[in-house]
């Protein structure tokens, strides 16, 4: 493993941090209270944000329904709306590297993959803009000769959008422009870690022309802001992304006045392997699947099931190339892996690896001089058995666990013996192999012969408890609207209820 000294890109640090505030109703507002965030590479102060509170969620949400109920915002021509969109989409483009760099700062990912990730959410904007249009419902002129019928698509209304601290662009961009395609009025909440690229996107959009008050923005912590939203009756729709047992308190929370929710949560991801895939394609894909974004992400390949003729091969090759991987500063082009986002997930992660030693077999070592502070090297396991914590437990740190198995009947039953159904992934030279497994597994996405591919035209979620409801493609801006029923007579009615005597 190479080390990159964490020092070398000191300059690209901002000299005071910065400073991003909650924005109701176009204008910017403070609390009186602070969150300071540190970079976790570099461990110095690079933002400082309002502490919001539920009062300040309060008049978010006044202000988003005043835009919503004004009527000119979802009545709006969907092509202006699109365009609306598409001016954003080129504007954060033009702004990739400054937010690309905050991500980085609060985060702690690596540069490159957080350029990646900016550009990947730029199209999400396009592809929204590009449905704006196609939101037109249904004719039916088939119910009779007297009966026509429409169904229309109504935005859902107010929505709340609360996202974590992972992808924090990425994720934003995954709702916020379905939202808005639908004609929804949004009040969103960042993660307290990560709220300086979803402040920047506050000034792109008013840039591009939204109208005030149709997005609103109030950082915070989870408890007062996403409680304080999750249960606000003026809310009609709670977007959440996050661990599942806050994905749970959501749902929950939004009982009050039966909100829609749609929740993007946990996953505990099978990459299954059989003898007869290519090994070193799949050792490429599944090291990079475990180790992205310092494996602090929802469809990571957490769990490696590998068939045992291969198993020994397979492991040795996956450790092999854990050893070439570039862990250091994030700001460095050629980093592969950054730091972990703060002590108590490190802490976390820590405490599995402690657990793992004693249970399971540790295939990786460390290099003497480990980086110190929040990074962790990537670890491999082997002889993890399906019970043991390792192999049910969402970790999000890279930490790899490899199961083995015999056939395509016992790889699904370990597969799916999981409260998850985030991803999947299936490694096999055999259509036959490749399509059981595709219709045994229990998850949103199985991948084939590939890893973490996800553009924009095709829709994104989970089975069981990684979710509720789908992101991305056709159907995302959908997850935004109602259905509306217009029946209309054009006769008479068949017959008349009451009989007059
Ligand atoms: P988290 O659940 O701790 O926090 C997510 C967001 O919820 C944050 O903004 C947080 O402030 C807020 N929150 C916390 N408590 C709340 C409450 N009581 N009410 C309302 N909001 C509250 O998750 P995290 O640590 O930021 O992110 C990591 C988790 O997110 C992982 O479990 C990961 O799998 C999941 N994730 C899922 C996806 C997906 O699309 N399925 C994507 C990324 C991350």
């Amino acid at each position: 493993m190479t080390l990159i000294d964490v020092k070398k890109h000191h300059h690209l640090l901002p000299a005071t941090p910065r400073v991003n505030k909650a924005l109701i109703g176009g204008t910017w507002h403070e609390s009186g209270e602070w969150m300071e965030r540190s970079s976790p590479a570099h461990e110095i102060p690079v933002s400082k944000t309002v502490a919001g509170t539920a009062a300040m969620v309060d008049q978010a949400v006044a202000a988003a329904r005043a835009a919503f109920d004004g009527t000119s915002w979802k009545r709006l021509y969907a092509g202006e709306r699109a365009a609306i969109l598409g001016k954003a989409a080129e504007l954060i483009r033009a702004r990739a590297e400054e937010l690309a760099l905050w991500d980085v700062l609060e985060s702690g990912k690596p540069i490159s993959q957080a350029l990646d990730e900016v550009a990947g959410a730029a199209d999400l904007w396009d592809y929204a803009a590009a449905l704006t249009r196609t939101l037109t419902g249904e004719s039916h002129n088939t119910l009779g000769p007297d009966t026509l019928a429409m169904v229309l698509h109504e935005p859902v209304g107010v929505v709340g959008i609360i996202t974590p601290w992972n992808f924090p662009f990425l994720i934003i961009s995954q709702k916020l422009p379905y939202a808005l395609a639908a004609g929804c009025a949004v009040v969103m909440k960042p993660s307290e870690f990560t709220p300086s690229s979803t402040t920047i996107l506050c000034e792109i959009l008013a840039a591009a022309g939204l109208p005030d008050g149709v997005v609103n923005m109030v950082p915070g912590t989870g408890d007062p802001v996403g409680a304080a939203l999750t249960a606000h009756g003026g809310v009609d729709m709670i977007s959440f992304t996050g661990s599942t047992a806050v994905g749970k308190a959501t749902v929950a929370a939004s009982a009050g006045n039966l909100k829609k929710v749609s929740a993007e949560l946990g996953g505990k991801n099978p990459a299954i392997v059989f003898a007869d895939a290519d090994l070193d394609e799949a050792a490429d894909a599944l090291v990079m699947g475990a180790v992205f974004n310092a494996g602090q992400c929802c469809v990571g390949s957490s769990r490696l099931l590998v068939e045992k003729p291969v198993a020994e091969a397979f492991t040795a090759k996956v450790v092999d190339l854990m050893t070439h991987l570039r862990v250091g500063d994030p700001l460095d082009e050629a980093t592969q892996i950054g730091p972990i986002v703060n002590a108590r997930q490190h802490h976390r992660i820590m405490q599995y690896i402690e657990t793992g030693n004693r249970k399971a077999r540790l295939r990786t070592q460390a290099p003497e001089t480990a980086a110190q502070g929040l990074f962790v090297y990537p670890h491999v396991f082997d002889r993890v058995s399906p019970g043991m914590d390792l192999a049910r437990d969402e970790i999000f740190g890279p930490v790899l666990s490899v199961i083995e198995f015999s056939g395509v009947d016992e790889a699904v039953r370990i597969a799916n013996d999981t409260s998850y159904g985030l991803s999947s992934a299936v490694w096999t030279g055999s259509v036959d192999t490749a399509l059981r497994m595709v219709r045994g597994i229990e998850a949103g996405t199985v991948w084939v012969n590939t890893y973490l591919e996800g553009p924009a035209e095709l829709p994104f979620g989970g089975f069981k408890q990684s979710g509720l409801g789908r992101e991305n493609g056709k159907a995302a801006i959908e997850e935004y609207t109602e259905l509306k029923t217009v029946v209309l007579r054009t006769g008479p009615r068949p017959a008349r209820y009451v009989q007059l005597r």
